[in-house]
């Protein structure tokens, strides 16, 4: 049976990381629906419309697509037919996403497209409201959680190797600015459903989580 996979957590708890190697182990669809509000974050930071103004940003969303196309090592993200994939994992996105996802508009706009997405089953989809709101009849629902500090020096190694040299505590207070204000927001703010399991990743490897996972589809 194709099942909805559904994988929620904070910043940089290693959701996509292992959400892409189990949709690759059962040949499911792998949707990163944090991509989707970092590429509107992009498109309103680029076309001038306030990050706070649910209005404009419900009226760029009806002239706005968003595609995913295969490609290595990582999915190719494209705004309106541009490829974005790197674009939109800019410092600046990532520290305004928040503000723009908190907006109502933006969530119902985006939550339909995921649902659509979705629809079929056969599909891992990855972040923060996904159990909650977006597919609450999922058949797998994953919380995924990690410390802080664990968190940020895997940030800290991701970026070594693209070259940015952050600091560790820069990068440790965006997460928690970040996890804040998707905590505390009235619209689907990141919790655990109640059906949830709930994996802390801090001492794990990454096959050791995506394992466990594949167990929890399997039975
Ligand atoms: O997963 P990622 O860190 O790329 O997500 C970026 C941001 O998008 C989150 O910090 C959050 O503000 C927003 N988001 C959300 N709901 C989701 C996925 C992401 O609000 N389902």
């Amino acid at each position: 049976k194709e099942l909805q996979v559904a994988i929620d957590g904070p910043a940089s708890a290693g959701k996509s990381t292992v959400a892409k190697k189990v949709a690759s182990r059962f040949q499911y669809i792998y949707c990163d629906t944090g991509a989707m509000y970092r590429t509107v974050t992009l498109k309103a930071m680029q076309t001038n419309v306030a990050l706070d103004d649910a209005a404009a940003l419900a009226t760029m969303l009806t002239d706005t697509t968003i595609e995913f196309k295969p490609g290595t090592p990582e999915q190719l993200v494209f705004l309106d037919g541009e490829e974005v994939t790197m674009a939109i994992r800019q410092p600046d996105v990532t520290n305004n996403v928040s503000t723009v996802a908190a907006q109502g508009t933006v969530r119902e706009d985006l939550t339909n497209r995921q649902r659509e997405i979705a629809a079929a089953g056969g599909i891992v989809m990855d972040g923060r409201d996904i159990g909650t709101s977006v597919l609450p009849d999922a058949e797998v629902k994953i919380f995924m959680i990690a410390s802080v500090e664990e968190r940020a020096q895997r940030r800290f190694k991701d970026n070594a190797q693209k070259g940015i040299s952050t600091p560790i505590d820069v990068l440790r207070q965006e997460i928690e600015t970040r996890d804040h204000k998707d905590s505390t927001r009235a619209i689907s703010p990141l919790t655990q459903a109640a059906d949830a399991v709930l994996l802390d990743t801090t001492s794990l490897s990454i096959d050791q989580v995506v394992d466990k996972i594949s167990e929890i589809i399997e039975q």
